[in-house]
């Protein structure tokens, strides 16, 4: 039987993708050959590549201003390649401290330049992001830095911020990457490891506009400048082939989700409206459950939550397991619950969780 999965990361895929890679994995379309097998360069494959390229524009309304490049790495490697691909002759990035993602990509940032932090939630212990107001940017800066969605600490944007047409905004978007959808042009660059919303493990997804390139630094590897993977359409190595396929399988299905009146990721986005207020609901219901970010700033993705009474913890955890609701256990930093609902986390899975907050409190309330 399959159980909810509520990880953070590599997180629950859609069933049907499952089954779809399962009917599909020894014989590929009747080619003979599983996907994990084929060259990279061959039919096949390209066919794959570009289909998963094109259904990805398709969602997220990318012009051919932005480059699409499949590399590997993670988020965590993207701190690294960030700086060392985009600051040209500058000296400087800014950065917002939203927590611990972002203070991770700060900590990076710093051994390739001055990090400048503009705004930082630390002082309210990362319960609120700063608003634009209480930004202090710099002129110099060779970008400006965010996390859209701290995994975490559970805090997310609903806002996009202005910046100076000469200082790109660049986002950390690997765990709301294809919640909603997305401004393309108010982004420079993005960036989602796709275990997350879009996928497996393996895979980094960068969303980068092509002015952007070719202003690496001379020590950047070929593997990772920018405008290479570009030039090369994620092909100058090995990329990795069959996190590339389940993506694009992601990416059909999502597709699947358009109405009449909503395209795709509206319609996906409208979902996870849903299923965040019916989860927020039941916690705000009562006072054996604590939840801490402000509610503006509450991210429809990862939801972090407290017991009043934390010895019963290990209790929660086992009988939320014994229900088949797994993986609930907070980040071992903050500690208490995390339910993290990315797009294939199905409503009945948060129903159901939400069940059990009722009846766990009710029995040991
Ligand atoms: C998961 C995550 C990361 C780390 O991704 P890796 O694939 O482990 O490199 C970085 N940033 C955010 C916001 C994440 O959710």
């Amino acid at each position: 039987m399959r159980v909810y999965n509520f990880s953070a990361g590599p997180a629950t895929v859609p069933e049907e993708v499952l089954q779809i890679a399962a009917a599909e994995m020894i014989d590929w379309h009747g080619c003979g050959m599983s996907v994990m097998e084929m060259s990279h360069r061959g039919r096949e494959f390209t066919e794959i590549a570009t289909r998963a390229q094109a259904d990805l524009r398709q969602l997220l309304g990318i012009s051919s201003d932005f480059a699409v490049l499949f590399m590997q790495g993670g988020a965590i490697a993207q701190n690294a390649l960030v700086p060392l691909n985009l600051l040209g002759q500058r000296k400087s990035a800014d950065y917002v401290d939203t927590g611990a993602w972002s203070s991770r990509s700060i900590k990076e940032a710093r051994r390739y330049c001055e990090v400048n932090i503009i705004a930082s939630g630390q002082a309210d212990h990362y319960t609120r992001i700063p608003r634009q107001s209480e930004w202090h940017p710099s002129a110099a800066a060779a970008y400006l830095h965010i996390c859209t969605n701290e995994t975490i600490g559970g805090l997310e944007y609903h806002w996009t911020p202005e910046t100076r047409a000469d200082i790109p905004l660049v986002a950390d978007m690997s765990s709301d990457f294809m919640s909603r959808p997305l401004e393309m042009r108010r982004y420079g660059l993005i960036y989602a490891g796709a275990q997350k919303n879009a996928g497996i493990a393996g895979l980094t997804i960068v969303i980068v506009r092509r002015d952007l390139l070719g202003r690496s630094h001379p020590l950047c590897p070929s593997a990772f400048d920018y405008r290479i993977v570009a030039e090369n359409e994620s092909m100058f190595n090995t990329p990795p082939t069959y996190s590339i396929y389940l993506a694009g399988l992601v990416f059909q299905w999502i597709l699947r989700h358009a109405t009449p009146d909503k395209n795709a990721l509206e319609a996906i986005e409208a979902r996870n409206i849903e299923k965040a207020r019916r989860l927020y609901a039941a916690l705000d219901a009562s006072a054996f459950y604590e939840t801490r970010v402000a509610r503006e700033d509450r991210s429809r993705m990862n939801v972090p939550f407290f017991l009043a009474e934390p010895r019963l913890d290990e209790l929660f955890l086992a009988e939320a397991r014994e229900r088949g609701l797994a993986q609930l256990k907070g980040h071992k930093s903050l500690g208490g619950m995390r339910a993290s609902i990315y797009n294939a986390m199905p409503i009945a899975g948060v129903d159901a969780l939400t069940d059990y907050l009722r009846d766990f409190e009710r029995r040991h309330g």
